[in-house]
């Protein structure tokens, strides 16, 4: 505490040790293939009743390992086993809570380069982003571990005769449901958030990260988490993710991933059940349709490189992937074509290649999906540019980066998420039509704007309304602290993960007020009472 927070450095891959670190990790990561990875309630593994075989996506012929996938008795197990650790982890001093997550950010700096291998195998991130997702979770332990002591000091209105403290308190069993796209950063943020203000855990990861959620696990364990206060459910969303929701005993989910899947959890925890004496809270972080504006007089080497790393870092696998130019018209030809000569550079590769600057889309499911949107693409706008992939694609779930020009603003790819490298440039006639085009979806996640223009900037302030504005530069890479995340109409509920109002979702204010008058002095009489 003091010091202002900072964030975790990355690794600068220039260096030939870290190089040489990332590749024995690689290596000793590869030797522990074939693993299985169990459900964990009470700090015990459980017995593996039914297993999902994870492949990596870079090379699918290449088996990672398996994970178990739990049933509904063991859901109901593991929230039976945070309602009886709840108490004594509410009444666990926040200074020891916030000793868990440091200690396990020590664990995640101390395995950085392994951790950031098994990203790179199992979701198919090139190693500069899988090392800033382990660097984003250690900061997410760091930065909540501060923020709840700094709520832990209470509010107090005294006045003469009369105390009044004004503090916080957990809600008690939290279910967070991840996705797999920051497969350890997000997981570990909703957790270590609850876990800090006093809340009891079940962790269910996403299916196709299962492996990197028992890593976290791993991590929480060595660094002393007491039984039952979190348990590892890995599982398949759609079978045990009701029973999760709406179980009497849950009175907090935290989730992020798609709109559909948030607002079916909304719906479902809206209902109270009999048995259960509180109204749920949700907490939900969900898709994009982010759009970057270039302006007329835009500085066009940062506006290409800009607009293709936030459509195409990840293989454009981000909620915050600028997935939309909107070109004003002057410079719309220009910013094509060298757009188009920019993607071509791009490498596509397995992600374990050092060269790599995007890797294959995380499943087969998503390739189909995404597969299906470049061909309804190819109907609604002029493909302007696919990079060839050769065998590459037979080899592993990859998809060529794909630009659409020309690309109608309502048209299905402008303006439904698609979660794949594929942009649609839109042509603006100017900078009203441009916010207008890019205020014109269902989303407010992210956006972005490249101008030289003050007056432009300052309306693109005022008018673009989106949760993370960014102005002449990518429109990816939030930082927590420095960016806190999150956006609003249906891309989340408002509040921004990595910010300081973060935590105020997971706890649930008091007040107790105490008359000190009467202290030592003999029941009153007479008054009539
Ligand atoms: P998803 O919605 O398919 O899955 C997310 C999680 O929900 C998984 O753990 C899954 O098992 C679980 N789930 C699925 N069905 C469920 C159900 N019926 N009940 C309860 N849980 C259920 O999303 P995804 O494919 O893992 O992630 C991609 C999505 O996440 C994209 O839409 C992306 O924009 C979004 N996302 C948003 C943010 C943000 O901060 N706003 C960050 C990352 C990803």
């Amino acid at each position: 505490m003091g010091s202002e927070f900072r964030n975790e450095p990355l690794t600068d891959f220039a260096r030939e040790e870290n190089r040489a670190a990332m590749r024995s990790a690689l290596d000793h990561v590869r030797a522990e293939f074939g693993r299985t990875y169990p459900i964990v309630i009470d700090n015990r593994p459980q017995p593996v009743r039914k297993g999902l075989p994870r492949e990596n996506p870079s090379r699918t012929s290449e088996p990672l390992g398996n994970v178990a996938m739990a049933d509904v008795e063991q859901a109901n197990q593991a929230v039976a086993s945070c309602l009886r650790a709840f108490d004594g982890w509410r009444d666990t001093s926040v200074e020891e809570r916030a000793g868990l997550l440091r200690r396990t950010a020590e664990q995640f700096r101390k395995r950085r380069f392994e951790l950031s291998a098994w990203i790179v195998y199992e979701c198919g991130k090139p190693w500069r982003e899988a090392d800033a997702d382990v660097a984003e979770a250690i900061d997410f332990c760091e930065y909540y571990a501060r923020e709840m002591l700094k709520l832990d000091a209470p509010q107090h209105r005294d006045v003469l005769g009369e105390d009044n403290r004004y503090f916080y308190e957990p809600r008690g069993v939290a279910v967070v449901i991840a996705p797999w796209n920051f497969p350890l950063a997000i997981l570990t943020g909703m957790t270590a958030a609850a876990l800090v203000a006093g809340n009891t855990v079940v962790i269910k990861p996403a299916e196709q990260s299962g492996i990197i959620g028992a890593k976290l696990m791993e991590c929480l364990q060595v660094a002393g988490l007491p039984p039952g206060v979190a348990n590892f459910l890995p599982g398949d969303g759609e079978e045990i993710g009701p029973t999760l929701v709406q179980h009497p005993d849950v009175a907090l989910i935290a989730f992020t991933g798609s709109l559909k899947v948030a607002l079916a959890i909304n719906e479902q925890a809206s209902k109270t059940p009999g048995g259960q004496n509180f109204v749920k809270k949700v907490i939900a972080e969900m898709g994009g349709k982010n759009a970057v504006i270039v302006d007329t007089d835009a500085d066009l080497d940062e506006a290409v490189k800009g607009v293709a790393d936030s459509a195409f870092g990840y293989g454009g696998q981000k909620c915050s992937a600028g997935s939309r130019a909107i070109v004003l018209d002057g410079i719309y030809d220009q910013f094509l074509a060298r757009l188009v000569e920019a993607t071509k550079s791009l490498a596509v590769k397995p992600a374990d290649d050092p060269g790599c600057s995007l890797g294959p889309v995380i499943d087969a499911e998503a390739r189909s999906r995404i597969l299906k949107y470049i061909e309804r693409g190819k109907s609604e706008a002029r493909l302007a540019h696919q990079t060839d992939l050769g065998a590459l694609m037979d080899q592993g779930h990859y998809i060529p980066p794909t630009i659409f020009a020309d690309v109608p603003e309502n048209a299905t790819i402008a303006q439904e998420e698609i979660f794949g490298p594929v942009l649609s440039v839109i042509r603006a006639k100017d900078l009203d039509d441009a916010l207008r085009i890019a205020n014109g979806t269902k989303y407010a996640l992210t956006g972005g704007c490249y101008s030289r223009s003050p007056s432009h900037l300052e309306q693109v302030k005022r008018r673009f309304r989106v949760g993370n504005l960014y102005i002449n530069r990518k429109c990816t890479g939030a930082l927590v602290d420095r960016q806190p995340f999150g956006g609003f109409k249906l891309s989340g509920i408002g509040s921004k993960a990595g910010g300081p109002d973060y935590l105020l979702q997971f706890v649930l204010p008091r007040t107790i007020t105490e008359n000190q008058m009467r202290r030592g002095f003999a029941p009153e009489t007479g008054t009539g009472e």
